[in-house]
């Protein structure tokens, strides 16, 4: 039996691992869970599974979930202090990075330290802590497994091959709900068309991010770090299908690339169940009809964050982490309504622009650049009041 702690449990990656979960009662135990502040989700999560560590946002949710479910037997925490118990858990073998942004880092961070597996799906912390984080797995003999489907693909073309055998990794990328929009009406795009992702369904920050092709720069980063190849060698293609996850081009020439369904399930199974490969719940594709795959280069003039994204891993140090910061605090003041579609990579680009790319050292340096970020872009974005 497989235990696994989940940060984020009642986001669209958490719920999704939960039901892996319980697709292999024989396999894999629930040991600890992590949410926010949906208190009313986690509570049914925790009377199904009954973790035994269990963590939310604030001492308000903690006594809201006591009110909800039965909590004896079960220690209730709160805040990230809470997030990190749950992350080191005994009895947790892998923990499933969930969380959404810069507030995973630590707790993730603190897993790898403790010599966990990771399931990483928070790209965010890979994107601010890539160096930090690879060092600490391979100081402490731990695994970090992405879920990202795309990252997920390229594990699996790699499969443990040398990186110096690699020529390229092309990430692909749906090209978001704007990929044929005019860039000149991108200043009029609102909330509700940026949320309509063409192919897949997750949560509001990473779909505002694949509208941005944030999502993909971010990508570029995490790929980096993940499969140690220069970032010059990390490349994106516009693929609109979203059928062919990633390919591997190797130095003699060959493409391995990985296909499937859109579906998160998909990847979080195969991070779960590593190496072994089992069955899926899922229906699987049929190559019996007919169906075409598009490829296409992206169009870089109307979105800047690919370039962006090697801006800052040619920077270095806290570059990175400043580029995330800046998306972060962008990304929620579109989503509040606060400033216009394109505002986001603007802030963006400012942020790696004025960030010193000091070194980073330590979880310290990058928490400290990733807070100078955050206030600047506040400022850049004139949401001081
Ligand atoms: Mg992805």
């Amino acid at each position: 039996m497989k235990g696994v702690s989940i940060l984020g449990a009642t986001g669209s990656i958490g719920r999704n691992a939960l039901e892996v979960v319980r697709g292999f009662p024989d396999r894999l135990r629930v040991v600890a869970l992590s949410a926010g502040d949906n208190v009313e989700l986690l509570a049914e999560q925790v009377a199904r599974f009954r973790p035994a560590v269990v963590s939310v946002a604030s001492p308000a949710g903690a006594e809201a979930l006591a009110r909800l479910v039965d909590l004896r037997g079960i220690r209730c925490r709160h805040g990230e202090s809470g997030m990190t118990e749950v992350a080191v858990a005994e009895g947790a073998e892998i923990v499933v990075a969930a969380a959404v942004g810069a507030v995973g880092l630590t707790p993730t961070y603190r897993a790898l330290q403790a010599g966990r597996d990771v399931a990483l799906a928070n790209k965010e912390a890979m994107v601010i802590a890539g160096e930090l984080m690879t060092q600490e797995a391979k100081a402490r003999g731990a695994r970090i497994l992405p879920i990202d489907s795309e990252h997920c693909a390229l594990h699996q073309c790699l499969d443990g091959r040398d990186p110096s055998s690699v020529a390229r990794l092309w990430l692909t990328a749906s090209g978001g709900p704007f990929r044929t929009r005019d860039p000149r009406t991108f200043d009029r795009i609102t909330v509700e068309e940026a949320l309509a992702h063409p192919t897949w369904r997750m949560g509001r920050k990473i779909t505002i991010d694949s509208a941005t092709l944030m999502n993909k720069a971010l990508e570029i980063i995490e790929a980096r770090h993940l499969f140690d190849v220069p970032g010059e060698r990390v490349d994106v293609v516009v693929h609109p299908q979203s059928v062919v996850h990633s390919i591997a081009q190797f130095k003699d020439g060959t493409m391995l690339a990985q296909l499937g369904r859109t579906d998160m399930r998909i990847p979080i199974q195969y991070a779960l169940t590593h190496p072994d490969v089992l069955d899926s719940p899922l229906e699987p594709m049929d190559l019996k009809e007919a169906f075409l795959l598009q490829f296409e280069p992206p169009n870089h003039d109307a979105f800047p964050s690919l370039g962006l994204a090697k801006q800052a891993l040619a920077r270095g140090g806290t570059a990175p982490a400043a580029m995330n910061a800046a998306n972060e605090v962008a990304v929620q003041a579109f989503l509040d309504g606060r400033i216009r579609f394109p505002a986001i990579t603007d802030a963006v680009g400012h942020a790696i622009a004025v960030d010193s790319a000091s070194e980073a050292t330590s979880l310290g340096d990058v928490l400290a650049a990733d807070a100078r970020a955050r206030d600047r872009a506040r400022t850049f974005l004139g949401l001081r009041n």
